[in-house]
């Protein structure tokens, strides 16, 4: 029930700026994002560098984008992977992308053209980009884009959602030598008509595809902070005789920071995902949907008007 309310608001512009201009919810925020702006994502990445671990940087956009937003998005982060570079932390630091920043919903040709420029400079820099996965609607457009890219950039890498019916088959497609693919269970509202909705079901997806991705000849990317998958996950890596440089797990920022460092510790590869920008409010309306426990806190302090 929760999860649903928070998910519609992660939609309401208008709940957004409401939010978006109290201090608490920026103080709530703090803990998943590093900042409003490239300078502190440096910061909290080369801390995270530092501890041993990975990251995947996302620059937190209007997921309604205008043209002028898709190019600003693309803008930053060709300047965000020049600092990156310029500060020593590729190719430890990788970048995500959501194409509807990039104006996917108004012409994906454009949106593509763009996505290739990142491309580029991620290349440039010495490192790589991947694909964020967003609502159904949006995933045979993603994985269509996805393709073109990697004819000439094949290390660009690939998500998908193990709460849609559809991502099993997709995870056979994409499960090839070279490929990278995330692994997430997926963050959106779907029907059921295209996604499982019980989170048994789900989970059991997430096991099925992590079965055809570890078998595979791609590089998995497990997106989780469920114990129960990450025990799983190892048990796989360890049944398919991958080496650790053959997988690796991704985290949030902020979230299971202790079990962050116990992954790293036992010699895993562990990819912080780490988000930074003004436009935070529907990534944390995300996140607290998947955190009752925090979510109630807010709520009750998000102010009456
Ligand atoms: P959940 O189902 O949230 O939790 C399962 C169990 O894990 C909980 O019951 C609890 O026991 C434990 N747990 C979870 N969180 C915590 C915590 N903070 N502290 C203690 N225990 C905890 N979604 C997309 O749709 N598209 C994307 O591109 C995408 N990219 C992602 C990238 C990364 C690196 C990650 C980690 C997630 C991404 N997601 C993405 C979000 C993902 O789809 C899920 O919504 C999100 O990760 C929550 O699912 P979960 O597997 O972590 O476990």
């Amino acid at each position: 029930m929760l999860r649903s309310v928070f998910l519609a608001a992660a939609d309401s512009s208008r709940l957004g700026r409401l939010v978006s201009s109290a201090s608490l919810s920026k103080n709530v925020a703090r803990r998943y994002v590093a900042g409003d702006d490239v300078d502190a994502v440096l910061v909290a990445a080369r801390e995270l560098a530092d501890d041993g671990l990975t990251i995947t940087v996302d620059h937190l956009a209007p997921e309604t984008a205008t043209a002028d937003d898709a190019r600003a998005t693309r803008d930053e982060y060709v300047t965000l992977l020049g600092r990156l570079r310029a500060a020593g932390l590729t190719p430890t630091a990788e970048v995500s992308v959501k194409l509807s920043a990039l104006g996917q919903r108004l012409d994906e040709k454009v949106a593509f053209e763009h996505a290739l420029a990142v491309c580029a400079a991620a290349a440039e820099a010495g490192t790589s980009m991947t694909l964020d996965a967003e609502d159904h609607t949006t995933t045979d457009s993603t994985l269509e884009i996805l393709g073109d890219l990697r004819k000439e950039y094949p290390s660009t890498g690939a998500v998908l959602q193990a709460y849609l019916r559809r991502t099993e088959g997709d995870c056979r497609e994409l499960s090839r030598a070279g490929s990278r693919v995330r692994l997430c269970k997926g963050a959106y509202a779907e029907p059921e008509s295209v996604a499982f909705t019980d989170a048994l079901d789900i989970d059991k997806s997430f096991v099925r595809c992590l079965n055809i991705l570890m078998s595979g000849e791609g590089y998995p990317m497990v997106a989780t902070h469920d114990p129960r998958l990450i025990a799983i996950a190892e048990d796989r890596a360890r049944w398919f005789d991958r080496s650790a440089d053959e997988y690796e797990f991704q985290m949030l920022y902020g979230m299971r920071t202790e079990e962050q460092a116990r992954l790293a510790a036992s010699g895993n590869i562990v990819r912080i995902y780490l988000p930074y920008g003004r436009q935070w409010y529907g990534y944390l309306m995300r996140r607290l949907a998947e955190r009752p426990s925090t979510a109630v806190q807010f709520a009750r302090r998000i102010p009456q008007k």
